[in-house]
This record gives structure tokens, C-alpha cells and sequence, in this order.
């Protein structure tokens, strides 16, 4: 026997039985975008390695070594999307959409990181990612937040999330921070692991983003941020938090959340669940000024954030709205003997003419009455329709009900669509 094949590991396939929550979870993404104005934009999975290493930051995991990088036969060196941000603004950029404009933009799809594999954290992975361009006011931060906590309230899981908040301030007061970070952390030399060493120089604030919980106790003593952040980032900040607790939203102030990304300032915020273990963060965003600039373009204010489907699919099917989704058609048409079978031809095609919302499926591969039952029975759908030689000759179909206790009834072809409609008491046009 030849050897089989697997897939690559913390790459999954979503197998059928997992597609109706994918769906789901979809769907009431795309609804809540168009409910608040977002587009969509589509980018390419893979990108110049260069938009990465300058965007996301040469000292971050991502970049250091999470990255699926190759060089293409003309010697390009290219990237598997680790993220999304980077190429929306250089979408954005190439394509003029941000100079002097607003743009409200989201996107989905696979994002790639070469991570250690566990519950939650996969090397092939799927994120929303929401971005907004061109306003510098705390409101479109509130904006995507009030976006995400109305998810969590449609999904069935605003009691296990949790929003942390957090100012980086500007670049000056990160400048600042950054100093005093520095003679602390290198006052502490002995302690730290391999990586913070090497941000010691290089990135100090990553320390800070460090999940090695030997450091634990010794970022939690290290200075705060907060008490270096610029007056103008203070005040965006508790605009921001009036604005949060007007709309009826509650959050903590964590000042040590950092975000991993080396681009943004001023707001950042995640929103956290104890549920996942150690994948505790479903959704991750902030404000990024700086990167349009950084990639090339002009200046543009922006803010966004990323969430990922794995996780929160974890969690919604855990305790949420979707907990054992099935995914049945309405009506299983049984038919038996070849006259039959070519009229169930007909007739499938004439009922998804006439009512495109019935979900029909038709029985293929034969079999007896009572094999066909099963199948109909298994595949959860709410009626039978039966066709054999009797039903053929008279021009009629049988109904049975599978899952009500309901009288069989006879149904005449030409006014089966109609009949169907009432006999099932929904809307199927
Ligand atoms: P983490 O701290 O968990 O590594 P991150 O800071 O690297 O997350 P972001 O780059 O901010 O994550 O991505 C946004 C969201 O995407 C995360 O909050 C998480 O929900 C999800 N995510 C990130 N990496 C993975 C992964 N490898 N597998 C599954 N989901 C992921
Ligand atoms: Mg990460």
C-alpha cells in the first residue's frame, strides 16, 4: 500500500460537519459589516517579504520567526501573509485610498505563522481584520469596539470576553518609556530569557509582550507606561473611556498590554476570554498613525483590529449561538424504480425553479423504499417526498413528516411547490 499523505501540521481542514458554524459565523460577519459601513477589500495571500519585515517590525515574533518565507525563481523574496494590516495599507497606498480619504475597510481570510501548534494557536489560522482610515478621533476606536462587543452579544459569549484597554501614547513618549525600560530591564540582566535579551537592545517594549511566565513578576515591577504617555494621547484616552461607558461598555485598563506588532500608538485594546487556556485573546487592535508613512505613503490616521475565527469559533460552540448547528435539507425526495427516478429528476428541478429557498435533497444511487427511508432519516431532513409507480402513474408525490407526528398526505405535482409552502408553514420563494 502506498504511504498516505497528511496535512501539514497547524494547517486543518474544516471538515464538513464544521462547515455550518464557519458559515454561521460568517454570515453574521458579513451582516455586522454592511450593518456598520465597512467595504470589503480582498489582498493577495502572498506578499514581498520586505512589507512584513517593515511594517510589523524586525524584532517581533512574526517577523523573527513565524514568517513562511521563500525566494521564487526570480529571486524574490516572498511571504505567506502573516497578518492582514500590511497589505490592506499597501493596497491602500497603491491603489490612492488613503491620501486625504475615509475608508472604512474589512477583510478575511487564511493568515500564516510557522507557531508551535496547540488548542487555539494553528499555523494556518483565519482573521476578520477591520481597518479604518483617515479619522483621528477616539469615535471610530469606540466605533469597532461597540462592533465587536455586539458580536460577542449575537454569538452568545459577552459573559466570557473581557476588553483590555491600554495608551502607548506617541513616538516621544515611547522614546522616553523606552529609556527607563532599558536601565531596568538591564538592571535585572540575570533574569531575563534568551528573546528579551536580545529586545533589551533592540525592542525593550516586546519584553513587556514577553509569554514566558518566568518573567511574569519581573514586568509586573517594571516602570508603567502610563505615567509617560503625552498629554494630547491622555486626553484621546479618556474621551475614548467616556465614550466606552456612555455606550454601556465595560473594560479594564491593563498597562501592560503592549501588542506584538511593533505599529501602533496611542489606543491599543484585546478582548480576552479565560475559556481558551492559554489562547486567551480573541481579538486584538488599536491605532497605527505611523504605518501608511512607514510603507511609503502619506501620513493617514488610522485604527483597526483582527480577530481570530478559531478561536472564537471555540468559544461560540462551547457555550454559544453555535453549539450543535446542523446544517439539514428541508425535503429528502425518495424515489424507487426508473420511472420514478427520471420523473424525481423533473420534478427536484421544478420545485428549485419555484421555491429557491428549499433546500432539496434528491436521493442518487438507488435503493429500496427502506434504504432510501434511512437515508432521508439520517440526513435530518424535516419530510420525505416519495415517488414509485403508484404516485408516477397518478401524477402525484407522498409526503411523509420525519421528524412531527403528522398524517402522510398526497400531493398533485402541478401544485406542489405551493402545496409544499403551506404543508412545511415557511416561506420557500
Ligand atoms: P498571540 O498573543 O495569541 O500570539 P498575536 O498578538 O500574535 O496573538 P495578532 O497578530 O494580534 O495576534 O492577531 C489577532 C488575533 O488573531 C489574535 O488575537 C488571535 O485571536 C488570532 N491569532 C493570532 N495568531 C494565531 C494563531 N497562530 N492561531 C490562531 N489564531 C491566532
Ligand atoms: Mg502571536
Amino acid at each position: 500500500m502506498k504511504a498516505k499523505f497528511q496535512a501539514i501540521k497547524g494547517m486543518n481542514d474544516i471538515l464538513p460537519q464544521q462547515s455550518p458554524a464557519w458559515q454561521a459565523l460568517e454570515a453574521l460577519l458579513l451582516r455586522l459589516m454592511r450593518q456598520y459601513g465597512y467595504a470589503e477589500i480582498r489582498m493577495p495571500i502572498v506578499e514581498k517579504t520586505a512589507l512584513f519585515k517593515r511594517s510589523i517590525g524586525e524584532v517581533t515574533d512574526i517577523v523573527e520567526k513565524e514568517m513562511y518565507t521563500w525566494t521564487d525563481l526570480s529571486d524574490d523574496s516572498l511571504t505567506l501573509r502573516p497578518e492582514g494590516t500590511a497589505s490592506c495599507v499597501r493596497a491602500g497606498i497603491e491603489h490612492g485610498l488613503l491620501y486625504n480619504q475615509q475608508q472604512k475597510l474589512w477583510y478575511m481570510g487564511p493568515m500564516f505563522r510557522r507557531e508551535n501548534p496547540q488548542k487555539g494557536r494553528y499555523r494556518q489560522f483565519h482573521q476578520l481584520g477591520v481597518e479604518a482610515f483617515g479619522y483621528q478621533g477616539p469615535d471610530v476606536e469606540v466605533e469597532q469596539i461597540l462592533l465587536t462587543a455586539r458580536l460577542w452579544r449575537e454569538l452568545g459569549i459577552a459573559d466570557d470576553v473581557v476588553l483590555h484597554i491600554n495608551t502607548l501614547g506617541d513616538s516621544a513618549s515611547r522614546a522616553a518609556y523606552r529609556d527607563l525600560l532599558v536601565e531596568y530591564f538591564t538592571t535585572h540582566k540575570a533574569q531575563l530569557d534568551e528573546d528579551s535579551l536580545r529586545r533589551l537592545s533592540s525592542n525593550p517594549l516586546r519584553i513587556l509582550d514577553s509569554k514566558n511566565p518566568a518573567l511574569k513578576a519581573l514586568i509586573e515591577a517594571a516602570p508603567k507606561l502610563s505615567q509617560h504617555v503625552d498629554q494630547a494621547s491622555k486626553e484621546h484616552f479618556a474621551r475614548l473611556q467616556e465614550m466606552l461607558t456612555a455606550a454601556g461598555i465595560s473594560y479594564v485598563i491593563n498597562d501592560r498590554l503592549v501588542r506584538g506588532l511593533d505599529y501602533y500608538n496611542r489606543t491599543v485594546f484585546e478582548w480576552m476570554t479565560d475559556k481558551l487556556g492559554a489562547q486567551g485573546t480573541i481579538c486584538a487592535g488599536g491605532r497605527y498613525d505611523g504605518l501608511a508613512e512607514q510603507l511609503g505613503g502619506q501620513a493617514t490616521p488610522a485604527s483597526g483590529f483582527a480577530m481570530g475565527l478559531e478561536r472564537i469559533l471555540a468559544l461560540a460552540t462551547e457555550s454559544g449561538v453555535l453549539a450543535d448547528l446542523v446544517d439539514a435539507p428541508d425535503v429528502y425526495l425518495i424515489a424507487m424504480g426508473d420511472a420514478a427516478e427520471t420523473q424525481a429528476m423533473v420534478l427536484a428541478e421544478q420545485l428549485r425553479e419555484q421555491c429557491p429557498k428549499l433546500r432539496l435533497v434528491v436521493n442518487c444511487g438507488g435503493g429500496n423504499f427502506k434504504k432510501q427511508f434511512k437515508k432521508a432519516d439520517r440526513s435530518q431532513a424535516e419530510i420525505a417526498l416519495v415517488l414509485g409507480d403508484d404516485e408516477v402513474a397518478s401524477g402525484t408525490v407522498g409526503v411523509k413528516f420525519l421528524r412531527v407526528d403528522k398524517a402522510q398526505q398526497t400531493l398533485e405535482w402541478s401544485a406542489l411547490a405551493s402545496s409544499l409552502a403551506t404543508a412545511m408553514g415557511k416561506d420557500l420563494k
